[in-house]
């Protein structure tokens, strides 16, 4: 998952609308001569640096062609639906996991990728187990509860004490040990993005813990839904004990936190069955197309095949993952094969331990230099607005000139989607999977959405594939395409 935006809602784009727009595309579309897939020969001037018009002059029409028939394709949402309708969501450890690696290895090899393998990756494996949280006082009702990925079990006896509820660690660390110990503390902290709130989940638990609470109920990290808890995991500190924590929506939060505010006695029963056992075998999945003269440089795109427990993980990642594929499996059917490798790569583990982007970085050190660019899909499938590239190696560095001018060519290879208005490029991007080979110098980016609803259904039952709208795949899919085609075969890498 990662961070997104605010714009239009996508959904009223239909497939009808943008089929007329691809139509209009193709008619509209100035072919420059010899330009529309083969390559220029290369001269003096495909060495001069690729400015924008230089880039739009060589590679327009091979992206306008590869945007109008991407857009008409099914063979992708195909993909998705046995993905997420198949085999359904897929956390580390489960059965479902390497039931999804055996057909992304299936699957890739269809698609006509090349050097398809699974790189085998021991994962952590926790397993959520039965779950019932409730108010007992001042009235009896269920909470809807989802364990945090990580927590401790309460064992088979329900944990019960008195609620506190606070809505930041200024006001937990005020009330101390005196207004928190042997109470299970309520995060009724209101959304106010991911990024912000987020941390009351990762660290939440064990700030409680460190006061002498017993037990924590985070208020999820998201927007307001339909009384929808949003899983994701807890980080335990060293230094304090591990109590059982669970998301609950934001309703329920809010109530606690009325009701506790009253000062009269809240009571909250907690029983969860989660607990961690041995790491199990996974594997991150990695195919290719390889590159026409220079194969041992590559341009990379991926995302991540595991999600939570709960849906179906299609638009956290599953929608990622086939995209990625997709729009190689795209340059593969257009016969479009670039100078330069593009490798696909199905990430494992991402959710619960990052185990799959450390063990790519760690097995594939020595190339890591040969790494052109990597780009993550893992934001969700709402209409596509550009793409995010990272402008410096690390948190505190300050750009510098190398990634100063791969940043302008970038600049030029995304003014080619200006057709289907994904052509911004935002300062920023990445995602969890590549972050760790970005200090070894290589470029990161990500594709960019709208991010109008993503945080509504992320980590939560509700991230099944019916809110992924068809044809904002399709963009997505051509995006990605005409991005990495056009990086793989700029005369000069980045
Ligand atoms: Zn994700």
């Amino acid at each position: 998952m990662k961070a997104g935006r605010r714009g239009t809602d996508p959904s009223s784009t239909t497939r009808a609308a943008w089929i007329v727009i691809a139509v209009l595309a193709a008619f509209g579309f100035q072919e420059a001569p010899g330009q529309n897939g083969s390559r220029p020969v290369d001269g003096p001037a495909s060495r001069a640096s690729a400015h924008a018009e230089d880039i739009a002059a060589r590679y327009g029409g091979v992206a306008q062609r590869i945007i109008t028939t991407a857009i008409l394709r099914n063979e992708g949402w195909e993909k998705l639906q046995e993905l997420c309708d198949g085999i359904g969501h897929r956390l580390s450890g489960s059965p479902a996991l390497e039931r999804a690696v055996a057909w992304s290895v299936e699957t890739m090899k269809k698609s006509g990728l090349e050097n398809v393998r699974a790189e085998k990756v021991m994962v952590p494996c926790w397993v959520r187990g039965e779950e019932l949280v409730e108010l007992v006082e001042p009235r009896s009702a269920r909470l809807p509860a989802l364990a945090l990925g990580g927590s401790v079990g309460t064992g088979p006896d329900a944990l019960v004490a008195p609620v506190v509820a606070v809505r930041s660690f200024d006001e937990l660390d005020q009330l101390g040990e005196a207004g928190v110990k042997g109470k299970i503390v309520v995060f009724n902290v209101p959304y106010d993005g991911y990024g912000k709130t987020v941390q009351f989940r990762s660290n939440g638990p064990s700030r409680a813990a460190k006061h002498g609470a017993v037990g924590a109920l985070v208020r999820s990290a998201g927007p307001s839904g339909l009384r929808t808890p949003h899983t994701g995991a807890l980080r335990y500190a060293d230094d304090a004990p591990k109590i059982p924590a669970a998301a609950i929506s934001s309703e329920d939060a809010a109530m606690l936190g009325r009701l506790a505010g009253k000062g009269e006695p809240v009571k909250v029963s907690m029983k969860l069955g989660c607990e961690s056992r041995p790491d199990a075998e996974s594997a991150n999945v990695v195919g290719e197309l390889l590159g026409a003269t220079n194969p041992d440089e590559i341009v990379l795109v991926g995302g991540h095949l595991d999600s939570w427990d709960v849906g179906q993980g299609a638009q956290d990642d599953g929608g990622g993952v086939v995209t990625s594929l997709e729009a190689v499996a795209h340059l593969k059917r257009l016969g479009l094969r670039p100078r330069r490798t593009i490798r696909v790569v199905f990430f494992t583990n991402e959710e619960n331990g990052l185990r799959g982007a450390h063990a790519y970085r760690e097995r594939h050190l020595a190339e890591l230099g040969k790494h052109v660019l990597a780009i993550e899909t893992d934001g969700g499938l709402e209409k596509p607005i550009g793409f995010g590239f990272q402008e410096k190696p690390a948190r505190d560095a300050d750009p510098t000139p190398r990634y100063r001018a791969a940043a302008e060519k970038l600049r030029g290879v995304v003014g080619l989607l200006a057709s289907i208005g994904a052509d911004s490029l935002s300062a920023g991007g990445g995602g969890a999977d590549i972050d760790p080979m970005r200090k070894d110098g290589v470029f990161v980016a990500s594709i960019e959405t709208v991010g109008t609803r993503y945080f509504e259904w992320h980590h939560t039952e509700a991230d099944t594939i019916d809110k992924i709208d068809p044809t904002s795949f399709n963009l997505h899919v051509a995006a990605l395409a005409v991005v990495l085609y056009v990086v793989a075969d700029l005369p000069e890498r980045l």
